[in-house]
């Protein structure tokens, strides 16, 4: 229902011209003065109604010949500017929209081909988890990030370059995390890369994310290296590992292929400058250059955030030219004048050449990790740029926001008209529990607004990380879990930690849920949250969040319903008996349990044939002329059902129990 607003202004853009003097002839369509209206981003039916000086009513009419659902016609349902602009113009007035499809005016640089000189190899390491690539990378930057991570996983993707011992050449490392939710970020990694070195454990041989990283280098057609680890462990068995990768299209020079295998342990050191030489072999084989001079600035965003104290900051990692402080940069949405640059060592710098890395601060907002990086000469032309850009990006999400908004209306809408209906129905007397049973059913009735097209229903989320490359990875985590009936929507995410903003959209949002990643929560902002009933949680270990999301998805499933038999008896004979107070007759039916037993008030069926004839409860149970509460296996007794009295001698009566049982994803 909520997809229709654009199938609506798509359809009214082509009709346009063709409809107007057909429907709205009597309006000043054709008079050469025309009135003019000014229509905001967003504006109600109600105010509408009232800037186009007409009844309420009457635009209602309007906007369901447009084809308008009559959930939207509410007075506080909002319209975007072209849908009112396009109203507005059917009922006789001039509206200027401002094109913003109109080109970019995106900086352009030109490559200098002739000026081209050789450049560090940017590397990238995947595999599968646990394999050991956290402890090569921490070998090879003889620091202790194996120690120090949250859970075992590496959080965040950064860059650092090393000499390599032996021809002291020089090598970039891509930090690029092993665990599969951060899979968006390894195919970032790569992207970017020159070489992958796919790890290899010795003593575990190939795994599904090894072959996930087999997939994706075929897919970026990346110069591999292998790197068998862990071979300093008594049951490494690096053969197996050479033939495993064959099956597997991964063809070492050991298989007749060119892919070059080294045998290493990132925990001794085993091998691991042959490692390096292998890298700066294939590096040469590659003839990595890139313009060192003479041309403007380009490179990526590998990660980016806000450091206290220091700003926005962001890693770049340079592909052409020379980076310097003072430079203007142009990144995604964002801008900044370099203001000062800092290596893997913290160390500050001023100038920096393709192929390596550097913190770079100075950025007005912060970029997002992947954006691509250009050097601009003028502070106003980086300003022009960003200024459309952020235009586009704020047209697009003050669309969604309408969306949430008009949802969250239609919603109200839909629990005032439940609440209606029931008070209609506790009119005609209906009891308690029969009230619950509508309650429900209703509410299923009402619950599929949350449901999207293919009838999944669709949990909302909104995350909030540290870094842009983690607030990904989790996006990418949490959107792979659910199934064909229940899905997470991510309805945004960003760097840093949840504001008022977030709550107020998590509330706007039925039940979105805020899910923070490595971020500080405010005591406050927790307060408010429970106040506004909103559900923020907050992780450092990726394993601990996929598991509560995949619980909170769950607890949304509908139960089971499990039904375990009681008792069963067969009907021998039908009496007909006559109330001795009213002298009203009745039937009941003079029955054999054969199992289990039959209970007063338990649910029950009759059975003819094998088909049920009847569904209800015992009513009733007669032992010679006393009532019972319950019969067990072997004894005779007459059973009577709730209204009803059509049973045969020969029906079987089947009584039973059932029990939600809750489902889990
Ligand atoms: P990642 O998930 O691929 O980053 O794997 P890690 O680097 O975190 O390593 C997983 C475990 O394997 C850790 O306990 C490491 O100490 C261990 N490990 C990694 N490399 C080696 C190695 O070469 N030899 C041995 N014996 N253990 C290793």
């Amino acid at each position: 229902m909520f997809k229709l607003l654009t199938p609506v202004i798509r359809c009214v853009h082509k009709y346009q011209s063709l409809n107007f003097t057909k429907t709205f002839s009597s309006t000043s369509f054709f008079t050469a003065a025309r009135k003019q209206l000014v229509v905001p981003t967003f504006v109600s039916v109600a105010n509408l109604a009232n800037k186009l000086n007409i009844r309420y009513t009457q635009l209602s009419k309007t906007l369901i010949d447009l084809g308008f659902d009559r959930t939207q016609i509410a007075s506080d349902y909002l319209l975007d500017k072209e849908t009112a602009a396009l109203i507005a113009q059917e009922f006789g007035f001039e509206i200027i929209i401002k094109n913003n499809d109109e080109k970019e005016s995106k900086p352009i640089s030109k490559v200098n081909e002739k000026n081209l000189k050789p450049r560090p190899p940017v590397v990238a390491i995947m595999g599968h988890v646990d394999h050991g690539k956290t402890t090569i990378l921490d070998h090879l930057r003889k620091s202790s990030i194996v120690k120090s991570e949250h859970g075992g996983i590496t959080q965040h993707i950064g860059a650092f370059s090393v000499t390599t011992p032996i021809s002291k050449k020089q090598i970039t490392f891509l930090d690029t995390p092993g665990h599969s939710a951060f899979l968006k970020m390894r195919e970032r990694g790569a992207n970017i890369t020159d070489i992958v070195i796919l790890v290899v454990a010795a003593d575990d041989s190939v795994k599904p994310q090894t072959l996930e990283a087999i997939k994706h280098c075929d897919k970026y057609r990346s110069n591999v290296i292998v790197a068998i680890n862990k071979c300093d462990k008594p049951d490494a068995n690096p053969s197996k590992v050479l033939n495993d990768l064959s099956a597997n299209g991964i063809y070492t020079e050991q298989y007749g292929g060119d892919i070059q295998a080294v045998e290493v342990s990132g925990l001794t050191g085993l091998n691991m400058d042959k490692l390096e030489e292998e890298i700066i072999t294939l590096a040469e084989v590659l003839e990595l250059k890139a313009e060192k001079t003479g041309v403007p600035v380009k490179g990526h965003i590998i990660e980016s955030q806000v450091k206290k104290g220091a700003g926005n900051s962001a890693s770049v990692l340079v592909t052409q030219g020379t980076l310097k402080v003072g430079s203007i940069l142009v990144a995604g949405s964002t801008w900044g004048k370099v203001k000062s640059m800092k290596n893997e060592f913290q160390k500050n710098v001023k100038n920096v050449a393709p192929g390596f890395p550097v913190e770079v601060f100075g950025w007005k907002e912060l970029p997002n990790a992947g954006d691509s990086v250009l050097e601009v000469k003028k502070e106003s032309s980086a300003k022009q740029f960003v200024a459309e850009r952020n235009m586009k990006i704020q047209e697009e999400k003050s669309l969604n926001e309408l969306e949430d908004l008009n949802k969250s209306r239609i919603q109200q809408k839909l629990q005032l008209e439940k609440q209606e209906k029931l008070k209609e129905l506790l009119k005609y007397g209906l009891s308690v529990e029969d009230l619950k049973k509508k309650e429900l059913e209703l509410e299923d009735q009402y619950s599929e607004e949350t449901t999207n097209e293919n009838g999944i229903r669709e949990i909302p989320f909104i995350v909030k990380s540290d870094v842009s490359g983690s607030a990904e990875a989790v996006v990418e985590s949490v959107s792979n879990i659910g199934n064909d009936e229940i899905k997470p929507t991510i309805l945004y995410s960003e760097v840093g930690s949840p504001t008022e903003s977030d709550l107020e959209r998590a509330k706007i949002t039925k039940d979105a849920t805020i899910i923070c990643f490595n971020v500080p929560v405010s005591k406050d902002i927790l307060l408010k949250a429970e106040k506004n009933g909103v559900k923020v949680l907050n992780f450092n270990i990726i394993y601990n969040l996929i598991e509560e999301v995949t619980n909170i998805l769950s607890s949304h499933l509908k139960p089971l319903t499990e039904k375990t038999v009681l008792g069963t008896a067969n009907i021998k004979q039908v009496f007909e008996i006559t109330n001795p107070k009213n002298k009203r007759k009745f039937k009941i039916a003079g029955s054999r349990v054969i199992n289990g037993t039959v209970t007063r008030n338990s649910k029950v069926l009759v059975m003819r044939n094998n088909l049920v004839i009847y569904k209800g409860t015992v009513d009733g149970i007669k032992q010679a002329k006393d009532e019972a509460e319950s019969v067990r296996k072997g004894s005779e007794c007459g059973i009577q059902f709730d209204n009803w009295e059509d049973f045969e001698a020969g029906d079987v009566i089947e009584t039973y129990e059932e029990k939600e049982v809750p489902r889990h994803l």
